[in-house]
C-alpha cells in the first residue's frame, strides 16, 4: 500500500477514504507540522493524517502487518495506514489513546475497532449514552459516538504498541491541531492509560492550553483542570482512565464498572 492512492471504498468494510489523490503526504516531521499548521478545517486534517508517511518504522510496520496479516483476518484486506480523528467534529468529550493495534484499527481503518480493547471500550461508552451501539466490529457498522470524538496520540499501529519518544513527538503537531480545532466544544478529555496521558500536555501546549508545573500524576479516575489562552475556548478537564488493553481486564485491574464510573464522570463535566 502506498501513499495516498484512494480506496476503493468498502464492501471491506473501511471507512469512506477521507484522502483525496491530490492530499498533501508528509514525509518528515517538518512537513507534519507544516501540513498540521495549515490544513484548513478539521476534515482537511483527517485527510493528511490518513496519508502520512512520516515515521520511516512504522510505515514500514504498518504496510507489513497490513500485508502479512493474522490468519483470522486473511481474507481481509487492511487498512495499513494511520488512522485519523473519528466522531463528532464539535465533540464535548475527547478521548485520547496511544496508537492503533496492529489488527485492530490498522486492520479496519477506525480507531479502536476490531480489537478486544474496544469491545470493552465501546461496550462501557454504550452503557453510559455514549455510542449508538455496544460494539465497534468496522467502519459501516452503524457504530456513532454521540457528543465525543476519539483519537489516538501516534496515528500509526507501532511494534510492541510502543512508539518511540521520537516518533510521539513527530506525530504530536496532528493531535495538538486536533485538539485545537475542537477546543471551542470540548468540556472534558479522558485520557486511556498513562502513555496517552504523559503524551498529551506536550500537545495541549502547542494548542494553547496552560499546563500545570509540576505535570499532575496519572491514575484511574484522577482529574484536572486546565484553562486555555486561546479565545473561545473554555476550560477543561483532563480525566485518566486506565486503559482497557487485555491484560488490564484480564486481571481484573480494569473493570466494567471502573470504566463506566470514568465516563459517566466524563458526561457529567461535559454538560451531556
Ligand atoms: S505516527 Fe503520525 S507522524 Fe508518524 S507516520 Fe504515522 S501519522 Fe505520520
Amino acid at each position: 500500500m502506498t501513499s495516498n492512492e484512494p480506496f476503493v471504498p468498502p464492501g471491506t468494510g473501511w471507512p469512506e477514504d477521507p484522502a483525496r489523490p491530490d492530499t498533501p503526504v508528509a514525509h518528515g516531521p517538518l512537513e507534519v507540522a507544516e501540513l498540521a499548521v495549515d490544513a484548513p478545517g478539521l476534515h482537511e486534517l483527517c485527510a493528511r493524517q490518513s496519508v502520512c508517511r512520516a515515521c520511516d518504522r512504522l510505515v514500514a510496520w504498518r504496510e507489513k502487518i497490513a500485508v502479512e496479516r493474522r490468519r483470522a483476518f486473511i481474507d481481509e484486506r487492511y487498512w495499513g495506514r494511520p488512522i485519523a480523528g473519528w466522531g463528532e467534529d464539535e465533540p464535548r468529550i475527547l478521548i485520547v489513546g496511544l496508537a492503533p493495534a496492529a489488527h485492530g484499527g490498522n486492520r479496519t481503518g477506525r480507531i479502536f475497532t476490531g480489537d478486544r480493547s474496544g469491545d470493552w471500550l465501546f461496550a462501557s461508552l454504550h452503557r453510559v449514552g455514549l455510542a449508538a451501539l455496544p460494539t465497534s466490529v468496522r467502519a459501516g457498522d452503524g457504530q456513532r459516538l454521540i457528543g465525543a470524538r476519539m483519537v489516538a496520540s501516534v496515528r500509526c499501529a507501532p511494534p510492541d504498541n510502543k512508539p518511540t519518544p521520537a516518533e510521539r513527538l513527530t506525530c504530536q503537531p496532528w493531535l495538538a491541531r486536533e485538539i485545537e480545532d475542537v477546543a471551542p466544544s470540548v468540556r472534558c478529555m479522558v485520557m486511556l492509560g498513562g502513555f496517552a496521558w504523559q503524551g498529551v500536555w506536550p500537545a495541549l501546549k502547542q494548542a494553547g492550553y496552560e499546563v500545570p508545573r509540576p505535570r499532575p500524576k496519572f491514575g484511574h479516575g484522577v482529574e484536572t483542570e486546565i484553562t486555555s489562552t486561546v479565545e473561545g475556548a473554555a476550560p477543561v478537564t483532563l480525566v485518566g482512565c486506565y486503559h482497557p488493553s487485555q491484560q488490564n481486564t484480564f486481571t481484573g485491574r480494569v473493570t466494567e464498572e471502573m470504566l463506566d464510573a470514568v465516563f459517566t464522570r466524563a458526561r457529567t463535566l461535559a454538560g451531556l
